[in-house]
Parts: C-alpha cells; structure tokens; sequence
C-alpha cells in the first residue's frame, strides 16, 4: 500500500517494528545537522505549521492499521525532517490514540521544547526520544546549525521543564557522538551533568553509520563510543537493526526495501539480511534496486548504502 504521510513498519532496535507518520514536507527541520543523513536542511524553518491536513493523515493511518500485519510495535511521529513542527502535533497524537492501543513515539531534536504547547502536545506521548548533541551554545551551534533564533539555553531549560511535568509517558535521550568534535572526557561530563538534572528514563549514544550530510562529521570508534556509554552512566548503543524483521507475505520486496530506503539510507548487507530472512533470494532484489532510478549507490566507511535519489546521506 502506497501512502503519502505513512510509512513502515521499519525495525528499530529502540521501538521494534515502527509504523512511522511523517506528518511535514521532506526536509522541513529547524536545524541543519552536520551528521544529518537526509542531507543539508533545505527547509530551515522555525514555523509551525499544518503542514499536512489532520484529517488526511489520520485518514491514512486508520487504513494502515487495517492493512499492517502483524501489528507493529510502536506508532511513531518522526518523518524527514522535525515533527514538531506540524501545529497540530497534539491532535495528532490524540487522534492517533483514539485509532489504536498501540503506543505512540515522537522522535524529536527537542529545539521546541522551550514551547508550552509542545511540551503540552508531547506529554500525550507514549514515549518522547529527543536528541541532546551538545552541552554548550558553541558545540550545539557547530553540531546542530539550528534556524536562527533558535538559543540553546532556553531549548536545555526546555528539556528540563518537560522532564519535570506531569506526563504520559516516557522520555528517552539520545546523544549523537562525533569524533574530534563532541567525544572529549569534558564534553560527556558536562553531558552527564545535564542528564542528571533532567533524569531519563534511557539514555542512548549513538554515532553515524550512513553518509552524513558533512564529510567532516565523522563516526567515533566502538571503543569510544563504549567509553561514552560508561560515562553518561551506562548509557546504551541505538541504532537500525533488522534482526527478526520479515518482508510481509505477499508484499512486494523492491517496494518493501524502497519504504525503508527513504526513511533510512540502507546497507547492502542488511538488505541482504533481510531478504534472507523472508525466504526471498536477494540477487534480482538488489539488481532492481540498482537499476532503479529512483536510487543510487553509495559508498561510506567501506560499506554500500542505498539511498534515495535526493537523500544525501541520519535523522534525529
Ligand atoms: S538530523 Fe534530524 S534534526 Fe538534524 S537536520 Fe536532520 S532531520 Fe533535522
């Protein structure tokens, strides 16, 4: 089934398999990540908006939850860009909610949360990831290149507000680590300061494993990034996992792979994997998938990644 504001499930090590809403235009973002797999930000912008009808997207959402079987684990609002920018953010979450038991995640680079009405929306969730690169003005601006007026101060007080109040549900952290640039024994115990303060209920780290939009935004190894977890206090590894993930019966691989391609650059071996574990031989896959022009090939970190033409490269 091919929707316009629904996509998934795609697996995740942090929410299993995820049934996304992308609720924003591609690329919509109040900041402009250097590790951002999407590419550079082309729609800076701190305006919230509905962007998309409320209806037509609960619309969409109500059809896939028919449709997707089995049932994935977990409904998240994320999409191509930040979700908090869709005015309607709480609605949605409502209106979500009134479709399905199944919980609901926002995945968010939390710039917002200096906002009541956003942390009031979020506080809906089931569960809220949100991003924390950076425990200074000067590295969050190196890192996250956010729109201008966007100040770190009230986005970290933001943080701490939303953490102290009355809320549905859970709040994960997730800091994106990068070498040279926020991995220093310094820049995590600063870190680790700040998360005290706000207390979480996960921590996780996390490093780019597909092409980012800077070349300059460089992986750590897994010897630091093992380091970092010990010190944010025991912090754990995220990341894209295919694991016990399956193409569904009677769905159509090169669409399947395609989905998932446009949320997240993907590596040929878990495309491999993945068609192994469906019972599908993944030679004519892949060869589609390369003779497809809606994609492209790409080499990063001695890895093959397929991407989606306009993508240039990791998502908050
Ligand atoms: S990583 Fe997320 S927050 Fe950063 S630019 Fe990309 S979409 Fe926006």
């Amino acid at each position: 089934m091919n929707y316009r504001y629904i996509y998934g499930p795609i697996p995740s090590r942090r929410l299993g398999r995820s049934l996304g809403i992308s609720p924003i235009p591609d690329k919509t973002c109040n900041f402009s990540c250097i590790y951002c797999m999407l590419g550079r930000t082309d729609h800076l912008t701190n305006e919230r908006e509905e962007y998309f009808k409320l209806g037509d997207i609960l619309a969409e959402l109500d059809d896939a939850l028919r449709h997707v079987s089995p049932p994935p684990d977990h409904i998240s609002i994320v999409g191509n860009g930040e979700p908090t920018l869709y005015l309607r953010l709480g609605d949605l979450i409502q209106g979500a909610r009134r479709l399905t038991s199944i919980p609901i995640a926002v995945i968010t680079n939390g710039a917002l949360l200096s906002e009541p009405a956003v942390r009031e929306a979020l506080a809906e969730a089931d569960i809220v990831l949100t991003s924390f690169n950076a425990p200074t003005e000067e590295l969050f601006r190196r890192i996250n290149r956010p729109c201008p007026g966007i100040a770190f101060e009230a986005m970290k007080q933001g943080l701490l507000d939303f953490a102290h109040m009355r809320r549905r549900g859970q709040l994960w952290v997730e800091m994106m680590l990068l070498e040279g640039i926020n991995d220093s024994p310094e820049t995590l115990e600063q870190t680790r300061w700040v998360l005290q303060d706000v207390e979480p209920d996960r921590v996780f780290v996390d490093t780019p494993i597909r092409p980012p939009a800077e070349d300059f935004a460089r992986p750590v190894t897994p010897e630091a990034l093992m380091l970092a977890k010990k010190a944010l206090g025991g912090a754990q590894a995220s990341g894209f996992d295919f694991g016990a993930f399956t193409i569904a019966a009677g769905a159509d691989p090169l669409e399947t792979l395609a989905g998932v391609c446009k949320r997240h650059p993907m590596r040929e071996d878990q495309a491999i994997e993945l068609l192994v574990n469906s019972g599908i031989d993944p030679l004519p896959v892949l060869d589609a998938l390369r003779a497809d022009p809606r994609f492209r090939v790409e080499q990063y970190g001695g890895q093959t990644f397929f991407l989606v033409r306009e993508m240039n490269g990791g998502s908050a």
